[in-house]
């Protein structure tokens, strides 16, 4: 199972990538967390990185597809993934079909999680996030609040600002978007209403999924 999540910041593809993951028993890849543990432990990608992921703007394709290769050569992603946050424009969607050809495999679907903008930023602002394994959290009424797996203070994502993340919202209209209409052309795309609770937006998601494979 190669499945790719596609919608914009806080729309949920971090949460419902990983119950996928949890589901079909793969791993659950995504860029941002991959490119915020490069910039944690100062590599040489992560100081490369930090200056665009502080603007909310899109980190260059070679190094972020270099770090993808990496991880997609790790033995647990032969047998599938679900990648999250890549791709995010035409040229990375090219990159991803020749790494994909290479191994002689094809995508399976792309979830479309689809959030009125207006929605993203309520979400967006409110998120926290654990800084040691990157799980979002709504946050509640302003109480520090700490991660349920490791017990790390939740902090406010640098680029989780009122500024970043209309950045990040027009990138993703402008470049994300038109890719919806690359994978729609070989009829991969599965378009999910990502408005209300987390069960639901699950199931609607499975139903689909379940409903390609029969
Ligand atoms: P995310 O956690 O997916 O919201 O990503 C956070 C930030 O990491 C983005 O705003 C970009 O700066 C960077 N990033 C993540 N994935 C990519 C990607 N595929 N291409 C370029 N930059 C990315």
């Amino acid at each position: 199972m190669r499945l790719i999540m596609v919608g914009p910041q806080g729309a949920g593809k971090g949460t419902q990538g990983g119950l996928l993951a949890e589901r079909y028993a793969i791993p659950h890849v995504a860029t941002g967390d991959l490119l915020r543990a490069e910039v944690r432990e100062g590599t040489a990608v992560g100081v490369k990185a930090r200056e665009f992921m502080e603007r909310g703007d899109l980190v260059p394709d070679d190094l972020v597809l270099e770090m993808l290769e990496r991880r997609l050569a790790k033995p647990d992603a032969t047998e599938g993934f679900v990648l999250d946050g890549f791709p995010r424009n035409a040229a990375q969607a090219e990159a991803l079909d020749r790494v994909l050809a290479r191994g002689g495999h094809g995508l399976h679907g792309v979830v479309s999680l689809e959030v009125p903008d207006d929605v993203l930023v309520e979400r967006l602002s409110a998120r926290r996030t654990c800084p040691t394994c990157g799980r979002p959290y709504t946050q509640v009424g302003g109480r520090p609040v700490r991660c349920d797996d490791d017990g790390t203070e939740l902090v406010h994502r640098a680029d989780d600002t009122p500024e970043a993340i209309r950045r990040r919202l027009a990138i993703f209209h402008e470049h994300t978007m038109p890719l919806i209409a690359f994978y729609e052309e070989r009829d991969l795309v599965i378009h999910v209403d990502g408005v209300g609770s987390v069960d639901e937006v699950e199931t609607r998601i499975v139903k689909e999924l379940e409903a390609r494979a029969s």
